[in-house]
């Protein structure tokens, strides 16, 4: 597909009046939050300008999340799975996820498909630029960046440099830090070897590296899938060392099978309950920066549309816009697995394992999505040894920072 190229017309130089809504950054975030605005009749007239570094996008990520019905992206799924499984050692379970369908989407469909969408609207405003700077003056955020700026009534801004992610990382609180990084190859082989049906969440029999790694294989057809090496560790590792554990494990499953890469991605998400910045009135932080990913699993983008339905929710309802969404209960089960798998207190193979050894998927995806009842909790908890966890959430508890 050719690269998004933003209408000249449209460009933020041709309007120098103030922005009902600025997005800075058209990510994952940016871009769901201005597709739900524009998909809602009574804010798609908005003066909206949307800036990023660079609307040229590439295929950088997959995204794969679970639902239960079909959500507004539903015509950009590329593969759906109704199965799961889990491995770890001779222990190999393989789980129905209804009423949940695990799905993936393309990052360039999604992107394209937004950017084409929000082309249509003569209210939609473009600037390709680095932002250096955000802030407010008594009535307005304003948006720097080099060589210009623009002034909006409301800022929102997925906007997080790697280095300061990096730096929050370093920082030595009570609050553990850990990134969940990997990378994957999109593998075609010249004969059925996969089970397209089944979707292998996590095969821990990999090497650990002293921390927690599993294998993410999913199933596109029978001769293609995308093979992650995945780590939650405290550092990330050089991109060939990934590359090494994925050969060890496609030379162990299908020894002398050709195949080719197709297709690769890398990725470090930050898994914590740190928080990286809070929304000031009018500049409101979304995305990672909005704390949208849930620090034990990794996964944002589900939580991402939660976070924008509530934004759009107050915008409509002309309220105060409130971006935090991860509800505290969720939040402490996420600190403390945290603290575990931080500390090193029980292996995170032998926890997950325990989890889906006792538990159905719809347990689980609901207790990962912050929606399960204290009644399902309870049951996960049970799959887990009280002498370990019961201590660490009371350190959670009473810890400072
Ligand atoms: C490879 C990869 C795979 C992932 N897979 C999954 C998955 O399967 N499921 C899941 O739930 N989550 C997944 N995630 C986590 C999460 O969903 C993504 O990281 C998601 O893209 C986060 O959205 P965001 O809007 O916060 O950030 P981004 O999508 O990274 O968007 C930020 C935008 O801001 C722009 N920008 C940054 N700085 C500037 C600046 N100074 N000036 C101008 N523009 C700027 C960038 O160009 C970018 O477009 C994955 C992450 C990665 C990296």
């Amino acid at each position: 597909m050719n690269a998004f190229k933003p209408m000249e017309n449209n460009t933020n130089s041709n309007y120098d009046g103030i922005y009902d809504i600025i997005i800075a950054g058209a990510g994952c975030s940016g871009l769901s939050l201005l597709y739900s605005i524009l998909s809602t009749p009574v804010l798609n007239n908005q003066k909206i300008l949307l800036i990023d570094r660079s609307f040229d996008k590439s295929n950088d990520r997959t995204w794969c999340f679970w639902e239960a019905e079909a959500g507004i992206f539903e015509s950009l799924i590329c593969k759906k799975w109704d199965r799961i499984s889990v491995h770890k050692n001779s222990f190999s379970r393989t789980l129905p996820t209804d009423p949940f369908i695990y799905k993936m989407i393309n990052g360039l469909d999604f992107y394209n498909h937004v950017l084409n969408f929000a082309k249509q609207f003569a209210n939609v405003y473009w600037q390709e630029a680095n932002i250096t700077s955000i802030d407010k003056d008594a009535e307005n955020a304003i948006v720097h960046w080099e060589g210009g700026m623009a002034k909006g009534k409301k800022v929102f801004s997925s906007l997080l440099p790697i280095d300061q992610l990096y730096s929050i990382s370093q920082k030595s609180t009570d609050t553990p830090f850990l990134w969940q990084h990997f990378k994957g190859h999109l593998v075609e082989f010249d004969s059925n070897v996969f089970d397209a049906n089944v979707a292998r969440l996590m095969d821990f029999n990999v090497d650990q590296k002293g921390a927690t790694g599993f294998m993410y294989v999913l199933p596109l057809t029978n001769r293609k899938a995308l093979v992650e090496y995945t780590l939650f560790s405290k550092t990330i590792l050089q991109p060939a060392d990934y590359t090494v554990e994925i050969n060890i494990y496609l030379e162990k499953h299908f020894p002398n099978v050709n195949y080719e890469i197709l297709h690769e991605e890398m990725g470090a998400i930050p898994m914590t309950t740190r928080s990286f910045a809070k929304s000031s009135p009018p500049i409101y932080v979304i995305g990672t920066l909005g704390n949208a990913v849930k620090s034990s699993t990794g996964y944002a983008f589900h939580f991402i549309q939660e976070q924008v339905k509530q934004i759009v929710t107050s915008l409509v309802n002309e309220k105060e816009v409130q971006t935090e969404i991860h509800n505290t209960r969720h939040q402490f089960y996420d600190a403390v697995l945290l603290y575990i798998l931080y500390y090193d207190l029980m292996d995170g193979s032998e926890i997950f394992k325990r989890i889906f050894e006792k538990n159905k998927a719809t347990t689980i995806f609901k207790f990962l999505s912050n929606t399960s009842t204290i009644w399902e909790d309870f049951r996960i908890m049970r799959s887990l040894p009280t002498r370990t966890f019961l201590p660490a959430a009371i350190k959670v508890l009473f810890r400072r920072g």
